[in-house]
């Protein structure tokens, strides 16, 4: 593993979001780290020296810009290798503000740090051996987590949890491959059939493993991201009323008179911790007005871009026509009858056995829809404990591509092709799962990786 040198330059960021706040931290990371809070922070206790500065505790005192007071501080020093990135670390914790954390930041420049770049922090922790890339790209996703679902999964992660997983499977990988290439050297004897039965076992054992990490990343993305979930139908059968039930707020505008929302509005909704990217939409009709024209066209494309499609229709309409209603074959879609509770009980008894039936004035029906949701798109309820894990793009395509080659190991071996061949394949395999945890990685791969990181991080 590439290490980062010392010749690194020292970085310096503002970790806290920006804005106003309470308190906003700012980070440096590098060799002159301390040598730069020397210069711009005095402590209070005037007995803390800067050659025995405390590690991994906090020390008060005051920023100082050529002697003109900026700010009172908590500093805490974190020495190499004990830090965050395992580089000397120091962490100024000031008072927030822009314009008061900007001076401070500067400050740190002006005495010789450089503005860090997006995730350049966890960048040199990994780059250092801390972390590996799937905690590293854990760390964006705990950040970014949309629910505690999502963030709980993130942490584990974050924890190694994926990588312990994958290098149980690299490692018998590598046994296998050890014991076929010491074969190679000794062409003369024969692999004994109950040997060839476990290498065999072994390799179908970690391309199912991959299978099943490649059908994972779905639900990863979803964790992730959120579904783009589009709430559609005509005017007036209850999309945004539904849309504020569902999320529990008055978001949007409601009133008895059709073409009220001319404009999509979007929001995260988590249903049992998985996130959705709940879309309100225009009810689609014919009209001559410009603005509800126009917000009927991005309903339409909000639909065609939807991962699930919740069709609002009025409970009425069905009772009227019965189960003859044309239900719409578009996978995405699921239809839901709202306004259940202008139907008298003999009517509802058609209801049982027909479909999802709420009232977004009543909330009758809303949990049942919940779990319909779930359902269609694979999500088993949180309380069912099973591990999850936010596989991401990268991640799937080195698994995709580990699957192909054992695909070959497979072949080959089934057709007793020479030993030599089957290594190739089964090394090629072991060197991209190895990719996962970035054993192996390219400036270009890690440039990828980091800039989608906050500048701090
Ligand atoms: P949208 O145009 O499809 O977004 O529909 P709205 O949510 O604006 O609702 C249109 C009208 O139907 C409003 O007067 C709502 O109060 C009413 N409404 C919505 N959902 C229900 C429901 O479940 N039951 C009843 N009785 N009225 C509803």
């Amino acid at each position: 593993m590439p290490l980062a040198t010392d010749h690194e330059p020292t970085i310096a960021a503002i970790s806290t979001p920006p804005g106003i706040g309470g308190i906003a931290i700012i980070r440096m990371s590098g060799t002159i780290a301390l040598q730069i809070a020397q210069r711009i922070f005095r402590p209070r206790n005037s007995r803390i020296s800067f050659d025995s500065f405390p590690t991994g505790k906090t020390v008060f005192g005051e920023i100082h810009d050529s002697g003109q007071l900026l700010d009172e501080a908590v500093v805490i020093f974190f020495r190499s290798p004990h830090s965050y990135t395992c580089e000397d670390l120091i962490e100024i914790n000031c008072h927030g503000g822009p314009v008061n954390t900007r001076l401070i930041l500067d400050l740190t420049l002006q005495n010789g740090a450089r503005l860090a770049g997006a995730g350049e922090f966890t960048r040199r922790a990994y780059l250092n051996g801390r972390i590996d890339l799937t905690q590293a790209e854990a760390v964006a996703d705990l950040i970014h987590a949309k629910t505690q679902r999502a963030g709980r999964v993130a942490a584990s992660q974050l924890q190694g949890a994926l990588t312990r997983k994958i290098e149980v499977v690299r490692d018998e990988l590598m046994q296998t491959l050890a014991h076929l290439e010491a074969h190679i050297d000794f062409p003369d004897e024969d692999i004994s059939p109950d040997t060839r039965a476990k290498l065999h076992g072994t390799i179908i054992n970690a391309q199912q493993f991959a299978q099943s990490l490649i059908r994972s990343s779905r639900n990863g993305r979803i964790l992730r991201e959120g579904l783009r979930t589009v709430i559609t139908g005509e005017p007036n059968v209850g999309k945004s009323s539904l849309f504020n039930l569902l999320l529990g707020s008055d978001r949007a505008i409601i009133t008895p008179l059709a073409g009220t929302t001319r404009d999509t509005l979007e929001e995260i909704l988590s249903i049992d911790g998985v996130p959705l990217v709940l879309i309100d939409t225009a009810g689609i009709r014919h009209t001559e007005d410009v603005i509800e024209a126009e917000g009927i066209r991005r309903s339409q494309q909000a639909r065609e871009a939807a991962e699930l499609i919740l069709e609002i229709r009025d409970a009425r309409e069905f009772v009227q026509t019965g189960a003859d209603v044309a239900t719409n074959p578009d996978p995405r879609n699921l239809c839901v009858w709202n306004k259940s509770d202008l139907l008298d009980d003999q009517q509802k008894k058609l209801l049982d056995v027909n479909g999802i039936f709420v009232s977004a004035q009543t909330g009758e029906g809303i949990e049942t829809l919940k779990k319909t949701i779930l359902e269609k798109i694979g999500f088993q309820s949180m309380d069912a404990g099973a591990e999850e894990f936010l596989v991401n793009t990268r991640q799937r395509d080195c698994l995709m591509r580990a699957v192909k080659s054992l695909d070959h190991v497979l072949s080959s071996f089934e057709a007793d092709q020479p030993l030599e061949l089957i290594t190739m394949d089964l090394r090629s395999a072991c060197s991209v799962i190895g990719e996962i945890a970035g054993k192996t990685s390219t400036e270009d791969l890690l440039d990828r990786i980091f800039s989608s990181f906050c500048i701090g991080k």
